[in-house]
């Protein structure tokens, strides 16, 4: 598929490892059943550029180039309260010469507090110009238009991205994330079963599911939802899928079974923490060094490992895990996730 047309700025000049967990995947296979699990690969995208990275600053490569096609000179975006894609966002803007204003929506009441650390800490210590906060459940789309609309009184263009940087534009960087993926099992002469990957504002699962189509990558690929059941979620993938396929030219309709997500793991709520998640950020700590995050990427793996446990992978199955970042968050969450599992 032919990228090369849609502008682009590059935030990460490397292709970021994938590598085997050996220590990881053997912790896992004994608490699975007869003591077999699934050989278990990450992929770094943790390692990202920005500040640092994650999966929005792939996203991001395509929507800020847009928003310079656009001759914006101010980002407004939107998220919750220990919102990595805000911080990003914002790195990339600085980086840019850009301005950048967030809406903070507080889906757990109150819960914002300028003076938080982890992504808190880094809005104001990279300048971030206005943040406004509004309660949970609030129309977002609108709120982030009249920042625009005040801006636009001081003769200035604010550029919206919506929150995860999830819309058709920013699914074209995990398009890129499949081919930069499909080249490196190649190089490196790893096949793959299966991918797991956190399906939230979807654009990182959908931009995939339409990469790998369109790619012909023939590896399934489970979601494990963020915040919400696969009721709720696969639509909100296939829509997201099938709007990047369009974007691309693709000329096709995204089948419904393209799309799995697995719920149950980010429960109480969004953003809450849960035993599950506490027990899979020491485990990947403290087996390989690695680390996850409380909001995401803790859960992500909680269902990795769940599945495991249920037989839901076969034995000796190779399966991809991709590390989506939220670094700064852990530190929002200390006390939590040294306490006990
Ligand atoms: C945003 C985010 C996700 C979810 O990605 P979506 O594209 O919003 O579905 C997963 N992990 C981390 C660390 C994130 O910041």
């Amino acid at each position: 598929m032919d990228l090369s047309r849609f502008p682009r700025r590059r935030y990460t000049p490397f292709v970021t490892p994938l590598e085997f967990l050996p220590n990881f995947s053997k912790a896992l296979a004994a608490t699975c059943p007869g003591g077999q699990g699934p050989d278990i690969w990450i992929k770094r995208d943790d390692m990202l550029g920005l500040f640092p990275g994650g999966n929005k600053t792939r996203k991001l490569e395509f929507l800020v180039a847009d928003a310079l096609a656009h001759g914006a000179d101010t980002l407004v975006t939107c998220g919750a309260p220990q919102s990595n894609h805000c911080r990003i966002t914002l790195a990339a803007a600085v980086k840019e010469g850009l301005k950048c204003r967030f809406v903070i929506e507080e889906r757990v009441p109150n819960s914002y507090n300028a003076d938080a650390s982890g992504n808190n800490f880094m809005f104001r210590l990279m300048g971030v110009e206005a943040i406004t906060v509004v309660p949970g459940g609030s129309n977002m789309a609108l709120a982030m238009q009249q920042v625009v609309d005040d801006l636009a009184v001081e003769g200035r263009k604010g550029y919206v991205i919506p929150g995860g940087g999830s819309n058709a534009i920013g699914g074209l960087g995990y398009v890129a994330c499949a081919q930069e993926l499909q080249q490196q099992l190649f190089d490196q002469g790893v096949q793959i079963d299966r991918l797991v990957v956190g399906s939230g504002s979807s654009g990182t699962h959908g931009g995939l599911v339409a990469g790998f189509l369109g790619n012909h990558i023939n590896i399934p690929i489970v979601g494990i939802g963020v915040s919400r059941d696969p009721a709720d979620q696969d639509p909100l993938v296939l829509k997201e899928a099938q709007a990047v396929a369009d974007l691309l030219g693709m000329n096709m309709t995204i089948p419904r079974e393209a799309v799995v997500s697995v719920g149950g793991y980010w429960q109480p709520k969004y953003s809450v923490p849960n035993p599950a998640m506490i027990e899979a950020v020491q485990l990947l700590a403290r087996t390989e060094g690695i680390p996850l995050d409380p909001v995401y990427t803790g859960k992500i793996m909680a269902g990795l490992i769940g599945l495991a446990r249920q037989g839901f992978f076969k034995p000796g199955e190779k399966l991809l895990f991709l590390h989506t970042g939220g670094l700064p968050s852990l530190h929002a969450y200390e006390s939590v996730v040294l306490g006990a599992a």
